[in-house]
């Protein structure tokens, strides 16, 4: 068994993160789990949620949302339909898309609403607004 992990964060545009970290936690589709050495095989696919990494003392944060986790053989591999930095995050964007989930969701919007898909896109703003106020 290793003693650290290794993790690659892609996306279909791009690769994200390629780094040897010592834990991980991960939004599953069914709630956040950990990933530490020696980790059990697995495969989920995700939810929308911050993912987080720690190399030594220093944390890292990612948005994300959809796709899927593989973890094997202390190697973590995460394919997400959208993956963001703190600093990628467009607030201003993430503040507007709140705004329009928000109204679709409180019954008072003129246009029909799919409301899982206002759901699942508040929760994506919310996210990115919490991640984009992490200092890394
Ligand atoms: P919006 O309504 O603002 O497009 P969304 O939640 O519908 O938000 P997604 O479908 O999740 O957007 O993402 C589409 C693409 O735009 C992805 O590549 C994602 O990384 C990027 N993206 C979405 N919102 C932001 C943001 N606030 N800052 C930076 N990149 C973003």
């Amino acid at each position: 068994m290793a003693d650290r992990l290794t993790l690659e964060i892609a996306t279909p545009m791009r690769l994200v993160v390629a780094e040897t970290v010592d834990e991980i936690v991960i939004p599953g589709s069914q709630g956040y789990f950990g990933v530490l050495p020696g980790h059990a095989p697995f495969l989920t696919t995700l939810g929308i949620g911050e993912l987080t990494y720690r190399i030594g003392r220093d944390e890292y944060y990612l948005a994300v949302s959809g796709g899927f986790a593989e973890v094997r053989d202390d190697k973590v591999i995460v394919l997400a339909d959208c993956a963001e930095r703190p600093d990628e995050i467009d607030r201003a964007r993430a503040e507007r898309a709140r705004e329009r989930a928000e109204r679709r969701l409180s019954g008072r919007s003129d246009e029909e609403v799919d409301y899982s898909r206002a759901t699942a896109a508040l929760a994506r703003a919310l996210t990115r607004l919490q991640t984009a106020g992490r200092s890394h």
